[in-house]
């Protein structure tokens, strides 16, 4: 049988490599994982998974090495616990990001971000788009993840949202420009239809909207989003978009790379059924959060879940580290990132230790490297005089507000090595 995989994206699934092996990505709304949630996708990673799962910065989760036949059982029990992969890879609105920093206004974000996740998931409307189209909602200006989105909504307080747009990364980065200031929270919606509306309208096949802003201004790009405006009917919020997620204290538990054991990911969760309020938090660097009722209970868990080989207090899970998959099992990588971070990692010294870190296994910059104190993409293979090819690496450094830029390219492993050394 041929697979069609162009058609494949649209639900989420990516070739993975020439052995037919598939990626599947699920949406997960607001990036909030109930506990029955968990348990069906460790069942999943068990049953047709290599046993792991994936949490990406972007508070999804993939399952890699699945085979195409077993797509309709993995559907099916997805939606046995109100999961989908529509719209998580192709030409959609992805998977929304969520701010996952606590705060007074993290609840108000995740109710914004699964109003919006149910508007377009699986909405004819706006699929079949020119590419991706990437929604994050912050809960504030730290982290300055509103930079990269299509349209990026970031919470300023009472109700009200500053919005952001025609940002991304890849090959040619681009922060997103302010496009209006203290939008309601009744009119978020409709400002994002306009703007998915004008980019379904006017970028070429596999072009971002970004492209667009740059063929046609802003002013413009600001003119034909105002006219393809069209006011939301007044809607009342359904009791199930305000979970009510984040109350208590706080225990973030490190997942190096973002790669879980399901059965290490079931001990968390037992947790958060017995303890917690049932619920897991995918958070912006790829680690889990669950909220306790007080520091007593949280110290318990903690121990315990250090017994069964979580929090290892290794370097590795101690430095905030966002890591893409690379080539370990992406298509599109180059290098193999785990590894390379581990030896990143080993170089760096006591300060270095204290900065962000993201490597990145191609230049599509899936781990976010250049909202990193220090990014790492691996920009292309050199072929040596023996026919084995080798990856070179871009170091990039971010300072200010806008976006990391390269402060040195080309650099083979060691090169890299000595560089990261001498940071601190
Ligand atoms: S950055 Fe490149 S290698 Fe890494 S997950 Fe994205 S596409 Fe794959």
């Amino acid at each position: 049988m041929t697979i069609d995989y162009q058609r494949l994206r649209l639900d989420g699934v990516y070739r993975q490599n020439d052995a037919g092996q598939l990626m599947l990505r699920v949406k997960v709304p607001a990036s909030v994982l109930s506990v029955p949630q968990v348990e069906a996708l460790c069942i999943l990673a068990e049953s047709f998974s290599n046993g792991r799962l994936h949490l990406t910065c972007r508070g999804s989760v993939e399952l890699h090495g699945v085979e195409h036949d077993r797509l309709p059982e993995i559907f099916r029990q997805l939606a046995m616990v109100g999961l989908t992969t529509r719209g998580a890879c192709g030409g959609a609105v992805r998977g929304i990001s969520c701010s996952t920093s606590a705060g007074p206004g993290l609840g108000t974000v995740q109710r914004v971000v699964r109003r919006l996740h149910r508007h377009f998931t699986g909405n004819p409307h706006f699929e079949g788009l020119p590419k991706k189209f990437k929604i994050g909602v912050e809960s504030g200006y730290d982290g300055a993840r509103h930079l990269i989105q299509d349209f990026g909504i970031v919470h300023t307080g009472n109700g009200r949202f500053d919005v952001w747009c025609a940002g991304g990364l890849g090959r040619e980065p681009q922060a997103g420009f302010l496009l209006c200031r203290n939008v309601v929270e009744e009119e978020l919606l409709s400002l994002a239809e306009a703007v998915v509306r004008v980019y379904a309208r006017h970028a070429p096949a596999g072009k971002r909207l970004k492209h667009v802003a740059r063929e046609f201004g802003r002013e413009r790009l600001r003119e034909l989003i105002a006219d393809a405006c069209v006011p939301a009917p007044p809607t009342k919020p359904s009791l199930n978009e305000a979970l009510d997620v984040g109350n208590g204290v706080r225990l973030d538990i490190p997942v190096f790379a973002g790669e879980i054991e399901a059965a290490q990911l079931r001990l968390i969760a037992r947790a958060a059924a017995v303890h917690g309020d049932g619920m897991l938090i995918l958070t912006a660097n790829q680690d889990l959060a669950l909220f306790l009722p007080d520091q007593t209970v949280l110290e318990r868990i903690r121990n315990e879940l250090t017994g069964q080989g979580l929090f290892p207090g290794t370097a590795e899970t101690a430095i905030t580290c966002r890591i893409c998959p690379g080539n370990h099992e992406c298509r599109m990588g180059l290098a193999p990132t785990r590894d390379v971070a581990r030896q990143v990692i080993a170089a760096l010294g006591p300060q270095a230790r204290t900065m962000t870190w993201a490597v990145s296994g191609c230049p599509n910059s899936c781990p976010q490297p250049q909202l990193a104190d220090v990014g790492i993409i691996t920009g292309k293979l050199v072929k040596a005089d023996d026919g084995s090819r080798t990856p070179r690496f871009d170091l990039y450094r971010r300072n200010g507000d806008g976006l990391g830029t390269a402060v040195a390219t080309g650099l083979d492993l060691n090169g890299l090595l000595a560089e990261v050394g001498k940071l601190g």
